[in-house]
């Protein structure tokens, strides 16, 4: 489970809530602070929130410093990648919304830096900018878990079994190999 928090100087803060994390953990990636800790009733976001708080001016000395490795990426890169996206996820969607015979009403691109995707109660699919920068099998995941969204609104056991449905059984594999990405 991820949750985020916003914070003024840091910016988005990304909270790994992990069954196997056993300590507090704080560290950055790709130019984002992510908080990693475990699960209630051993974890405690206000416990986590603090260890940011007393790190801060380290944090924010490190994220300045991996700025300046990464480069942003330049306003025709993006571009480039807004084309791409605009024909490929709403293909691709269609396509594997006809193969396993879901329905939804619309699909919307946006540059998303919190969630990989969504679903509304009213079948509008938002897909984020991000995916084009994840291997094609995981888009096929987020694709498909949207769209097991249009029959199961929830993360209850009839999703996860209908989401094996869709990939041969390797829902949670899946969805383990994506945490290896972050917005
Ligand atoms: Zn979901």
């Amino acid at each position: 489970m991820v949750r985020y928090v916003k914070d003024e100087a840091l910016g988005l803060i990304a909270l790994r809530i992990t069954a196997t994390a056993r300590k507090y953990k704080v560290f950055i990636r790709r130019g984002r602070v992510v908080g990693s800790m475990p699960p209630p009733p051993y974890g405690e976001v206000s416990i986590m929130i603090k260890l940011i708080d007393e790190n801060k001016a380290e944090l924010l000395k490190a994220l300045k410093e991996e700025k300046k490795k990464i480069p942003d990426e330049t306003v025709e890169q993006r571009n480039v990648l807004i084309r791409k996206a605009n024909v490929y996820l709403p293909e691709r969607l269609a396509e594997l919304a006809t193969k396993y015979d879901f329905s939804y009403r619309i699909i919307r691109i946006k540059d998303n830096k919190s969630r990989w995707g969504s679903c509304s109660s009213l079948g509008a699919i938002n897909l984020s900018l991000g995916l084009m920068r994840i291997p094609t099998h995981l888009i096929d995941y987020v694709l498909l878990h949207e769209l097991c969204h249009t029959v199961e609104m929830n993360h209850g056991p009839r999703f996860w079994a209908l989401m094996n449905k869709v990939t041969g059984g390797d829902a949670k594999k899946l969805r383990l190999e994506l945490r290896k990405y972050s917005l």
